[in-house]
């Protein structure tokens, strides 16, 4: 308890899945947070279980693919915290489209929600914890792209691969600042985002994941924590995976769940 005691938290795409993961995690570990997605409504909610639960919370409505709402988030943090400790630029979109059917169109919302957020979300909130002379930013990222590919998803993939290329630049730019960047890379975790996908697709990712489940968002959470925390003040430019093993196996032929006494 008490890991993040008064920090001061900006957290996008906290509407729901891995973001409000974090954001309750943060909360219940003394962090002030802010929740920033585009639904109202769903913002709220999570606001007043946080509340609920007697943490610190508020919500700003925003699109993350747009530099006036990353200002402005940034700004109502530094309004209604008195400034801001640590970014966690979480949200993300997964839409699946195939390569030769993909429009511009397609293309361009993936990467611009995904990875030119980060982009942003990063200028924004630099200005501030360059004067304050320290600050922590933790990226949701994933392993479809910096560690496997994934078809159906190549500007997904393209835009996670992007954050790895980002961080290791940043962290170099950022540290005499005291900024550390860093990302944690989830496999299969079991949000909104993936129930909407629909059919057996949760429970057929299950066979792919040595440990045999699904990732919960606070399982995610857990590691932005540490990532986010003093304990890795020597830690940047980093990623860490969380993902049950699921990026180990060298075949697909490996019946981790089958009825085979040696797994
Ligand atoms: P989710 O359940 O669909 O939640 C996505 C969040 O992002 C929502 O809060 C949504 O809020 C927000 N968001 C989306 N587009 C936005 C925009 N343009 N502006 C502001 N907010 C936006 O997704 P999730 O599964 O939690 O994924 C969260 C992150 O984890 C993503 O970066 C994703 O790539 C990454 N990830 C997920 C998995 C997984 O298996 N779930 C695995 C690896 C990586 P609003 O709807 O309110 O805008």
């Amino acid at each position: 308890m008490n890991r993040l005691k008064d920090k001061k938290v900006i957290i996008t795409g906290a509407s729901k899945g891995i973001g409000k993961g974090i954001a309750k995690v943060f909360a219940k570990e003394g962090a002030h947070v802010l929740l920033v997605g585009r639904n109202e409504q769903a913002l709220k909610k999570v606001v007043s279980e946080i509340s609920h639960d007697k943490g610190i919370a508020q919500y700003y409505v925003g699109d993350v693919s747009n530099e006036s709402d990353m200002n402005g988030m940034v700004d109502k943090a530094i309004h209604d915290f008195g400034g801001i400790d640590i970014m966690c630029i979480n949200a993300g979109i997964y839409p699946q489209h195939w390569l030769g059917q993909m429009t511009l169109a397609q293309w361009n919302q993936v990467i611009s929600t995904n990875l030119t957020s980060v982009f942003l979300a990063t200028n924004a909130c630099l200005p501030f914890m360059k004067k304050q002379k320290h600050g922590q930013i933790v990226i949701t990222s994933s392993i479809s792209g910096p560690k496997t590919g994934l078809p159906g998803f190549a500007h997904y993939t393209a835009s996670k691969a992007g954050i790895t290329g980002f961080i290791k630049t940043a962290a170099i730019e950022l540290a005499k600042h005291n900024i550390r960047v860093n990302a944690v890379e989830p496999g299969i975790i079991m949000t909104e985002g993936v129930a909407e996908v629909g059919g057996d697709y949760g429970e057929n990712q299950k066979k792919a994941v040595p440990l045999g489940e699904l990732g919960t968002p606070e399982d995610v959470a857990y590691a932005a924590l540490f990532l986010a925390s003093d304990e890795a003040k020597f830690i940047t430019g980093q990623t860490l995976v969380v993902d049950g093993g699921q990026v180990l196996p060298e075949s697909l032929f490996m019946p981790f769940n089958a009825e085979n006494e040696n797994f």
